[in-house]
């Protein structure tokens, strides 16, 4: 960087502030200095706080902003002579928003925001010039924003798809070899070699559970690209939601004493049934407690409880709510669960099995539940106070329904 005189400040200044008379540009040609600089030489550097504005005399420069940390970044637009540069700082302390760097040699006219702050004062045409152009800039920089983040959107809807349809095939891919090997086991029941040697009949039950596991991971898997393709085809039938939770609390009984947690239900006296698709139902309440059992620690409880609501409109509707005893979630992630495949912590962590503490999954269970829910025009959502494994705050899910679902009627 060096010193150079063989320009004309009042000329520049003037082709910069068209609102300032003589005067004004006389005065604030005495205050300013010229600087040249070799090409390549970053003269504003993002996230600085620097304190000098530019005008350029000479020379090209480019103004960059960063698009993620490994160096990527954007260009918001080339300057020449005439250019103002770095501008905002001597509006507001802040940060630099771009990094500005010549592109060629370079000859910039400089002040420094003290002596530029003197001269705003007694000019408010000069700040009115400013306060135009900086808006100009942040309008044409929104529209680059927009233009690359509608970009961005169409890569991530396309990858969100590939996911999708890769998770398609892979679960068609299983499923067949799957129904073989269960039905394999389920022969095996029958030579009588197996069912009267005790170390065999373990091994084939421990087979039959993994293969079971398989088929409801795999089931999973489908049930979500048809929630996505929003393929549900519910059909309505009546569905006796005490009953179901009666029953999906059952099914799960052993998975309960193994961890020593309790459940309590508690339903309204006049509890209605609802007319929904009866499976889809079952499928999101499973998820919803099965979860709730997962990140409970051992001789935790969970509370289910249900009563009649308003929803949106004066829809008549039931809630259900699973309240339990565990690790709490933060509120930063009490939207972001009902999203596919988004999980809280590291999936290494996770330990393995349906309901052990914590067990791992695929992050599926709680996008089926939402997706469900709003196939029937109903809502899910989570309250917690925050996770803290060790005093576990808990979680309670809400699950709303309307009792008349806009849905097929049913076969039966
Ligand atoms: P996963 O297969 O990981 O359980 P889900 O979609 O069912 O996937 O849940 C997504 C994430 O939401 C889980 O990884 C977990 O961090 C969090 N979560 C779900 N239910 C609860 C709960 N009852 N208490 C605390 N966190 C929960």
């Amino acid at each position: 960087m060096k010193k150079s005189s063989a320009h004309d400040k009042v000329a520049l200044l003037k082709m910069a502030f068209t609102g300032l008379d003589g005067d004004e540009l006389h005065e604030m040609a005495e205050l300013s200095r010229f600087c040249s600089y070799s090409a390549d030489y970053t003269v504003c550097h993002e996230g600085e706080y620097e304190n000098t504005f530019y005008i350029v005399a000479d020379g090209k420069v480019v103004i960059t902003q960063k698009t993620n940390d490994s160096g990527g970044e954007r260009i918001l637009r080339l300057g020449g002579q005439g250019d103002m540069i770095g501008e905002i700082a001597l509006i507001q302390s802040v940060p630099r928003s771009a990094s500005v760097r010549t592109t060629s040699e370079c000859v910039m006219l400089e002040i420094g925001k003290k002596d530029f702050e003197v001269i705003l004062k007694r000019n408010p045409r000069m700040a009115m010039d400013i306060t135009r152009i900086t808006l100009d800039r942040l309008r044409a920089n929104d529209k680059i924003a927009i233009k690359d983040l509608q970009k961005t959107n169409k890569v991530l809807r396309q990858l969100d798809r590939n996911k999708l349809e890769f998770i398609q095939v892979a679960a068609h891919e299983l499923r067949t070899p799957l129904t073989v090997l269960k039905g394999y086991v389920d022969m095996l029941h029958a030579f009588p070699d197996i069912e009267e040697n005790e170390a065999l009949r373990s091994m084939l039950a421990g087979i039959s559970k993994g293969a079971d596991r398989m088929h409801e991971v795999v089931n999973t898997m489908l049930d979500v690209t048809r929630i996505d393709k929003n393929i549900l085809n519910l059909a309505a039938a009546p569905v006796l939601v005490k009953l179901v939770i009666f029953d999906i609390v059952v099914s799960l009984e052993k998975n309960l004493k193994e961890r020593n947690v309790e459940v309590i239900i508690n339903h309204i006296d006049d509890m209605p049934n609802i007319y929904a698709d009866p499976s889809m139902i079952e499928k999101a309440l499973y998820h919803l407690i099965v979860n709730a059992i997962k990140y409970t620690p051992d001789g935790g409880e969970i509370r289910i409880s249900t009563r009649k609501v308003m929803l949106k409109n004066e829809i008549p509707g039931i809630e259900i709510s699973i309240r339990d005893t565990g690790i709490g979630l933060d509120e930063e992630h009490h939207q972001l669960i009902f999203e596919k495949f988004y999980q809280v912590g590291s999936v290494a962590l996770h330990s393995s099995g349906k309901t052990a503490f914590k067990g791992g999954g695929a992050g599926l269970g709680l996008a089926i539940v939402q997706g469900v829910a709003q196939a029937h025009s109903g809502k899910v959502w989570v309250e917690s106070n925050g996770y803290d494994e060790g005093n576990c705050p808990g979680s309670t899910f809400y699950l709303q329904l309307p009792i008349n679902a806009p849905c097929e009627e049913g076969e039966d």
